[in-house]
């Protein structure tokens, strides 16, 4: 369903996938081709006045049937690994994160699905002041859409770990992925995008239905439910006895490898004890399933007095997961010196 903006009636021409566009573009007395001509512009982030090749009275038509949701750079950190952190401001005057990533297998954007976030979890800074609002598809896709077009290459990649929980904002996570994996709009392949959850099982086993071949990481940060509940209050709805066997089961609809996503804080879960538990439930729960963990030291944010794990906890604890054969890789800390762990730069921008 495509939303009108309240006041004006007007469409979110961004949201629309070319089959709906096309429909509304002959609604509107206009010839099929158009639909292609804008749809071309669109992914390219050309606004209405600027697509040269329509006529101007269809521009005109446009500027007021339609509107461009589009995420406007009201600041841009560069790191020094070159990993860059844009705050967008939304058409309401809300913020989001996005955050571009140069890895060797190709440009990757890390975009956010809410302003804000629901499920307070207590190392996050994203979700300090709750969630305001989910974001419409166009505004996922508007964060990847001005990204390439700030940095003048193409993104390859994308993950759905900034800010918000994506399965809180199901049906438009469920449209953007369409939309940007669409040979029509940015063509970005299913299994070169990766969305994380915090565990909202309902949600899970709906998405093991779309049939979609991204790659999906779970947000577990802890191996028994009292260091979870304590960490994650989502946790307290669905436990790890609930969690992990929808993971199996997400594995065994999809074929479609998952990946754990482990963040260390030390003193908190980061002992040798603490990997040895994490290998149990795991086999408890996920036997059937390739394991994989990915290790996270806590970037600290001020709010939260959480501190990361040293590196001699962080490679014992990596090893005691490998000595089980579960494979662990220790997340590099692209761009801690630009604060691009989620929310940080939206919690500043509130402040
Ligand atoms: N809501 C989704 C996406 C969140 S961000 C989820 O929960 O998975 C992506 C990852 O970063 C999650 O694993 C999240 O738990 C983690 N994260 C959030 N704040 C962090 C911090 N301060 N340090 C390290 N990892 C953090």
């Amino acid at each position: 369903m495509i939303r009108m903006e309240q006041s004006m009636e007007r469409i979110d021409i961004l949201s629309m996938t070319k089959e709906e566009l096309t429909e509304w573009i002959v609604s509107l007395g206009e010839p099929k081709y158009r639909a292609a001509q804008i749809m071309e512009w669109l992914v390219r982030g050309v606004g209405f006045s600027e697509m040269k090749n329509l006529p101007l009275p269809l521009r005109t038509k446009l500027e007021a049937h339609a509107y461009l949701a589009a995420a406007a750079p009201v600041k841009k950190l560069v790191s020094s690994d070159g990993t860059i952190k844009y705050l967008y401001r939304l058409h309401d005057g809300e913020a989001v994160e996005t955050v571009f990533m140069r890895y060797q297998h190709g440009n990757t954007v890390c975009i956010s699905t809410e302003a804000g976030c629901p499920m307070g979890c207590a190392f996050c800074a994203s979700t300090l002041k709750g969630l305001s609002r989910r974001l419409l598809p166009s505004e996922m896709l508007s964060q990847v859409i001005e990204t390439q077009k700030d940095i003048g290459e193409r993104i390859s990649g994308i993950v759905l770990m900034g800010i918000g929980e994506p399965l809180d904002n199901y049906d438009n996570v469920i449209k953007f992925l369409h939309l940007v994996a669409s040979p029509d709009g940015l063509n970005i392949g299913y299994r070169h995008i990766s969305l994380s959850t915090c565990g909202l099982v309902d949600k899970i086993q709906r998405l093991a239905e779309e049939n979609l071949p991204i790659t999906l990481s779970i947000s577990l940060h802890a191996a028994d439910d009292e260091t979870r509940s304590s960490l994650m209050p989502v946790n307290k709805k669905w436990n790890l006895e609930a969690l992990l066997p929808a993971c199996l089961d997400y594995f065994e609809k999809t074929k479609r490898r998952i990946s754990f996503e482990y963040t260390l804080v030390e003193g908190k879960n980061d002992r040798r004890a603490d990997a040895q538990k994490l290998a149990d439930v795991l086999y408890r729960y996920c036997a059937g399933m390739p394991l994989h963990v990915n290790l996270i030291p806590v970037n600290p944010v001020r709010e939260r007095g959480f501190q990361p794990s040293n590196q001699g906890s962080i490679r014992r604890f990596a090893e005691a997961l490998e000595s089980r054969r579960i494979t662990a890789t220790v997340r590099r800390r692209l761009g801690s010196d630009i604060d691009a762990s989620c929310g940080q730069l939206r919690a500043a921008s509130l402040e």
